[in-house]
């Protein structure tokens, strides 16, 4: 497998080419973003430490059943992936109430909800990743009726399999968010979770202080986010 061009430069990773039109590398970089690409930074280690996560949880849901794009990891900052076609929706779900949803209702972030809450998001930041609903989605044609099935489907599936994972290193899956598109070499058959599963996408919470272990150390400037990243990484039992 040989690496080729640069294909596409994201806030935190580079995809590139390989000699196979259906399989790609992610390059995991030490680029740390926050509000839309309007905060940015480098951080020591990350991409490195994202890579490793990553790998991990995908291994995890593959072995749940939830098919994903992710084939191997390479090296330190990167991974062989399936070549996708994505939707452009970002598909949040919620345990407890945060963020977004927090301002957006008035609701006290930690508010646990009694059961997942599933939203839907346009993947823009020029408009800055609207809230839609499947109605928007269908009739405006970023997916199909049966993609949306599928988009909550999965993402139930997953939620069922990372809930447990993180409660049991003593973190609160508080929220996350997935995006899914289809395997270029079968873009007619079902979607397939891409993208990455990282501290960087999701909220996670230590079980009895409440303190934050992911992102949200960046965008709240509370300091040493990838000490706390590669902690989630020990008690998960992600390999380092
Ligand atoms: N999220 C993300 N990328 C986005 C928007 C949200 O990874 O473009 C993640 C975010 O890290 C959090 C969850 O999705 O874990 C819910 O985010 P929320 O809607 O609360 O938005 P935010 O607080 O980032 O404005």
């Amino acid at each position: 497998m040989e690496k080729r061009q640069e294909l596409y430069r994201g806030k935190a990773k580079t995809v590139y080419a390989t000699d196979d039109p259906h399989r790609l590398i992610m390059h995991y970089r030490d680029d740390v973003s926050a509000f839309d690409g309007v905060k940015l930074a480098k951080l020591d280690l990350k991409g490195e430490t994202n890579n490793k996560i990553n790998a991990f949880v995908m291994g995890k849901l593959a072995d749940a059943g939830v098919a994903t794009h992710f084939l191997r990891v390479l090296n330190e900052r990167e991974s062989l992936v399936k070549a996708m076609k994505m939707l452009p929706i970002e598909c949040v779900v919620r345990n407890v109430c945060a963020g977004s949803m927090a301002k957006r209702y008035g609701i006290e972030e930690g508010t646990r909800l009694r059961e997942p809450i599933f939203e839907f998001f346009l993947k823009s930041d020029a408009l800055h990743d609207p809230l839609c609903n499947d109605d928007h989605i269908r009739v405006l044609g970023w997916a199909s009726a049966g993609e949306i099935a599928q988009m909550r489907a999965l993402t139930h599936k997953v939620n069922a399999a990372l809930a447990p994972l993180f409660a049991g290193a003593g973190i609160d899956l508080v929220d996350y968010k997935l995006e899914f598109g289809h395997p270029t070499a079968d873009p007619a058959g079902p979607l397939v979770l891409g993208d990455e599963f990282t501290p960087d996408g999701c909220r996670l919470w230590d079980s009895r202080t409440g303190e934050k272990l992911d992102k949200d150390r960046f965008r709240r400037d509370l300091g040493q986010v990838i000490e706390r990243y590669r902690e989630v990484a020990r008690r998960i039992g992600a390999p380092l």
